[in-house]
């Protein structure tokens, strides 16, 4: 059974005054809910940090509940299209366990449940209307909360409406829920792939979340010819350290997962304790780049507040121009220069 309350929580392991002290219902606050499989996993630090609610959460004066400003940009209910080429669709507000870190707090876990018939429907109409969008996120909440019926019904709409759509499915189940990945499910998937591809978007933060089951579901993707992409949230106490961070893209690689992002945390309220200064992510940056092969290297990158958008961020390279001439660093300290061609 999972955990839905601190009593619950508290007769698994010692509690600290501040995780005794969190109250639910507060701005800001996500509910409580840890699958078996992560309740497996609390003794370790990193683990616990994600899951575990603590009291910093309900006195956060900082950030907002929307600092991407998805609401302005919803163009039919739960599509978000803040970017021209690709929409979000946030297919449930559900997930088998609520990250202390979420970034959009303003929606999950606020029972609004799955997305309607009617919902799905006329969002695959906006994204077949609208011949500028080549992706739609599938994302929440976690979409594979759903029913596998309901997944039919939501594969099958987009596919039927907007074949030529690329779907990404946005699931951070197989670190948390893999038992849900069954040969059932996959062969929904597998009845619903024609037409564009679909792309599997997971969300592992720490390489003790990649267990044997954990890599096991996403290789069902990877089997169906879908490739995996991996984003991670650079969080403190987490994973705000180098090595920890090299060796999760090394693991995510083996496993045939592509380090896709790795996120600033996000302006929302309630998550400052889990942020980490942009100083220190931007060492962390630069070490990984030196360590990690091009392929195993995430990009750094911030969504920027009040709805700016998301930029990357990487050490500097490029430090002046003189006439024709660029002034580069090298990784190492070096200087080069690199001429433009004469024109
Ligand atoms: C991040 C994001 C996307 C996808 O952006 P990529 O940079 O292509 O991964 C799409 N829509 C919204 C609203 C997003 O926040
Ligand atoms: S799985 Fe995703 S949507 Fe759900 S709580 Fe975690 S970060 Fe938020």
């Amino acid at each position: 059974m999972p955990i839905t309350s601190i009593e619950e929580l508290s007769k698994l392991i010692e509690l600290s005054d501040s995780e005794k002290d969190w109250k639910e219902g507060k701005m800001g606050s996500l509910p409580l809910l840890i699958s078996d499989h992560i309740a497996s996993m609390l003794s370790i630090p990193a683990i616990r940090r994600q899951f575990v609610p603590s009291y910093p959460e309900n006195t956060d004066e900082t950030g907002d509940l929307d600092p991407q400003e998805e609401c302005l940009h919803e163009k039919t209910r739960r599509l978000v299209h803040r970017y021209h080429n690709r929409a979000a669709f946030l297919v449930t507000d559900r997930c088998f366990s609520y990250c202390r870190h979420c970034f959009r707090r303003r929606f999950t876990g606020s029972l609004q449940g799955p997305a309607s018939d009617e919902e799905i429907t006329e969002a695959a109409r906006y994204a077949g209307n609208h011949r500028e969008i080549g992706e739609v996120l599938l994302t929440g909440g976690d979409m594979f909360t759903l029913s596998d019926e309901r997944i039919g019904f939501l594969l099958d709409t987009f596919k039927k409406i907007c074949p030529d759509v690329i779907l990404r499915l946005c699931t951070r189940a197989v670190a948390v829920y893999p038992e849900r990945f069954t040969e059932d499910l996959f062969a929904i998937i597998r009845k619903n792939q024609k037409g564009a591809p679909y792309y599997l978007m997971t969300q592992f933060n720490h390489p003790a979340e990649l267990t044997a089951d954990a890599i096991a579901a996403v290789k069902g993707f990877i089997d169906l010819g879908i490739p995996a992409m991996n984003q991670t949230v650079l969080l403190s106490g987490v994973n705000d350290d180098a090595d920890t961070l090299i060796e999760l893209s090394n693991r995510l690689l083996y496993n045939r997962i592509k380090p896709y992002y790795l996120f600033q945390g996000d302006l929302v309220k309630g998550t400052q304790h889990l942020r980490v200064p942009i100083e220190k992510g931007l060492e962390i940056e630069r070490k990984m780049r030196l360590e990690l092969s091009g392929l195993g290297m995430p990009q750094y990158t911030i969504d920027l507040p009040d709805g700016g958008g998301k930029v990357i961020l990487t050490e500097n390279h490029l430090i002046e121009k003189k006439g024709r001439d660029y002034v580069f660093t090298t990784p190492e300290g070096g200087t080069r220069i690199y001429p433009d061609p004469i024109s």
